[in-house]
């Protein structure tokens, strides 16, 4: 079991002679803190840095600057076999030319664990991952997702792994037994308590499975938190957006008087928004959630008026694209409102659903 810890991580892959600030850096000032059996997800977008990240956990790169510390220990020069810190990639590392349960022995015998402690490893490892009944059988029939199980088998067999880092493990997985695998997961780590860091780029993956999220952009940690507070609570428009299903709604207005101008509309505001914006500029980003907005087939008051450009229909709910002249709202409806495409609705945003950005940054 371990806590494991980045403490000012940078990493350049320039090895030229420039001077450090000169150089591209990959991933820059990372401190983050993993807790003693956390389920953690790693979240981003294609090139911010996790795999990089990653790596560096593992110990199969070295950073340029920063220390890796274990349950406390400084580990960044420890190859990666001396950290005890298991890998699962995205395409699954099976032997083909072993069945289920030579696979899940392989590294006990490496290790040269006793025949009788090995049988009983590797039966209670398949029980936890449901291929009890299939350790006899061949690698090479099994689909993607089974052969996953037995790569995430092979590291957390071995009761001395410490933590078990994910780098996308559904991506080459049949849609159809992704989201059986993504549980699976999700029930390993609860039953085993091993601290594990998942790296995906998807949203969804992450927060289905992860209690403490991290979010990387451009090589940098720009939140920390529980699925519901990075929903909640974006620090950033990137993470409104980049978390929900739609992501968050963006306008830009300015504050004038006791309401907020958008483009083509405009919204009173109480006392309390006004004098909290007021300290600190004039111009903000506006950001509300889809499912937020109250939507009505018909005029009300405080209401804008919007025309239905779009709808998707998802079966648990319908999204809405709604227009107004140069702005675009969507919108998530699951009761039965008879809308159609090209309707008139009316939208309403409850002030205390309110998100306000000034430079970037969260402040209502
Ligand atoms: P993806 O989701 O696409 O795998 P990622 O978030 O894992 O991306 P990294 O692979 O860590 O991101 O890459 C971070 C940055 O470092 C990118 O700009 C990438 O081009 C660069 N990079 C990664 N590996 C190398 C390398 N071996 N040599 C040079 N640059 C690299």
């Amino acid at each position: 079991m371990a806590r494991i810890e980045l403490e000012g991580i940078s990493h350049s892959y320039d090895s030229s002679s420039k001077p450090e600030d000169q150089r591209e850096y990959a991933v820059s000032g990372l401190d983050i803190s993993w807790p003693d059996g956390s389920a953690n997800a790693l979240l981003g977008p294609s090139g911010c840095g996790k795999t990089t990240i990653l790596n560096i956990i593992s110990g199969l790169l070295y950073p340029t600057a920063g220390r890796v510390r274990v349950n406390g220990k400084d580990v960044t020069g420890l190859a990666p076999r001396e950290r005890k810190i298991a890998q699962v990639f995205q395409f699954p590392v099976v032997y083909d030319s072993m069945n289920v349960f030579d696979n899940l022995a392989f590294p006990l015998r490496n290790q040269k664990t006793p025949e009788k402690t090995v049988k009983t490893k590797v039966e209670e490892t398949a029980e936890v991952l449901g291929l009890a009944d299939r350790l006899k059988f061949r690698t090479t029939g099994l689909n993607a997702a089974d052969k996953q199980k037995i790569s995430l088998g092979r590291s957390i067999v071995r009761e001395d792994t410490a933590a078990v880092l994910l780098d996308e493990p559904l991506t080459v997985i049949d849609p159809k037994f992704k989201g059986e695998l993504r549980r699976k997961l999700r029930e390993v780590q609860n039953r085993l308590k091993k601290t594990m860091i998942y790296v995906t780029h998807d949203q969804h993956e992450a927060l289905t499975f992860a209690d403490n999220v991290t979010i990387v952009k451009d090589g940098r940690l720009i939140q920390k938190g529980s699925p519901e507070e990075l929903h909640a609570q974006p620090a950033t428009p990137f993470i409104g957006y980049f978390i929900g299903s739609p992501g968050m709604n963006l306008l830009d207005c300015r504050l004038e008087e006791d309401r907020l101008e958008f483009a083509d509309f405009e919204l009173p505001i109480g006392q309390g928004m006004k004098k909290k914006m007021a300290s600190y500029g004039k111009d903000f980003k506006f950001g509300i959630r889809p499912e937020f907005l109250d939507v009505a087939a018909g005029e009300k008051n405080r209401a804008v008026a919007f025309t239905v450009a779009v709808i998707e229909d998802t079966g648990a709910y319908r999204v809405l694209t709604c227009d107004r002249e140069s702005s675009r709202i969507k919108t998530r409806v699951t009761e039965s409102i008879n809308i159609r495409e090209g309707d008139r609705v009316w939208l309403g945003f409850p002030e205390d659903k309110i998100n306000l950005f000034y430079n970037e940054q969260r402040i209502i």
